[in-house]
């Protein structure tokens, strides 16, 4: 049942309203009167985590964080790893690296206090580091970070990096530093590539179908990278106007996400990303936080 290549199980914890490009959801003074899900849904994944005792990343909105600061210490209490998501949940490519900083310094702030446990890694908004965007990894690494897991080596709505589909360093920085890259898993189809271990693609696709692409990737020597929302589990999350590919795309599914999970769970060997990508334990920080 088990497989020799240990894959990297993680989750961006937002909620359903962090779309982005999405306008009846983008001014972020109605965030708080929207009704939420991400606490109860993620308390599901904990859940479902703790019974196959998996340990995942949790890569947190800082927004999040803020608001829900329990939710923080139930995923750190459970034994997970804490990583960031950004703050306001804005693509990096279209900030200034000024603003990008800030607001992922903000958002590392705000989950080490609810958590008290270090952040070491990102992962954009919507994969929203594309080409022309390599300075996003000096920040990353301004920020005191240590690995970053938000490469897609595919063509998609906000993102997309042609970058090598196994981990690696990621070398093309302004300063001439390297990071450590965990990219997202792609099925190659001839010359282009897809996803299928997240988001609205793992919703889409067979189980069976999943299954046997990370079979196929743990055979070539590759883990896996499963990446889901707590919005992936939620068949009432609240629907709003987008065009139709986009609406196929967000709400297609919903049904079938813990079933798919806790197949690939039950069928093989899953880590948090920091574990995957060989870092060691993390240091706790202060009880004060
Ligand atoms: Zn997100």
């Amino acid at each position: 049942m088990s497989h020799p290549v240990v894959n990297a199980m993680s989750f961006d914890i937002e909620d359903w309203f962090h779309m982005v490009g999405i306008e009846s959801v983008e001014d972020v003074r109605k965030w708080d009167e929207f009704p939420t899900l991400v606490e109860r849904y993620t308390d599901g994944i904990i859940g479902q985590l703790d019974a196959h005792g998996t340990r995942a990343t949790f890569f947190i909105l800082g927004w999040v964080a803020d608001r829900y600061p329990s939710l923080v210490r139930r995923i750190v209490d459970s034994g997970h790893e804490v990583g960031t998501h950004s703050f306001w949940h804005r693509q990096v490519d279209a900030l200034e690296p000024a603003v990008f900083k800030e607001d992922l310094q903000r958002s590392i702030d705000a989950i080490e206090q609810a958590g008290g446990q270090r952040v070491r890694g990102f992962r954009a908004p919507s994969f929203s580091i594309r080409p022309g965007a390599e300075w996003a990894f000096d920040v990353i690494l301004d920020c005191g970070l240590e690995y970053d897991a938000s490469l897609f080596p595919a063509p998609r709505g906000h993102g997309g990096y042609p970058a090598p589909r196994g981990i690696h360093r990621f070398t093309d920085m302004p300063s001439g530093r390297s990071i450590p890259e965990l990219p997202m898993s792609v099925m190659r189809l001839g010359p282009a590539g897809f996803g299928f271990t997240g988001g609205g693609y793992l919703r889409f696709l067979p189980g069976w179908f999943i299954r046997q692409g990370v079979r196929r990737l743990n055979n070539q020597g590759h883990p896996a990278v499963v990446y889901l929302h707590p919005r992936d589990f939620a068949p009432d999350c609240p629907r709003v106007p987008m065009p139709l590919k986009r609406r196929f795309k967000c709400y297609v599914g919903l049904g079938t996400t813990f079933g798919k999970l806790d197949l690939l769970l039950s069928n093989f060997e899953w880590a948090a990303c920091e574990t995957i990508l060989g870092l060691d334990s993390p240091p706790e920080v202060d009880d004060a936080a």
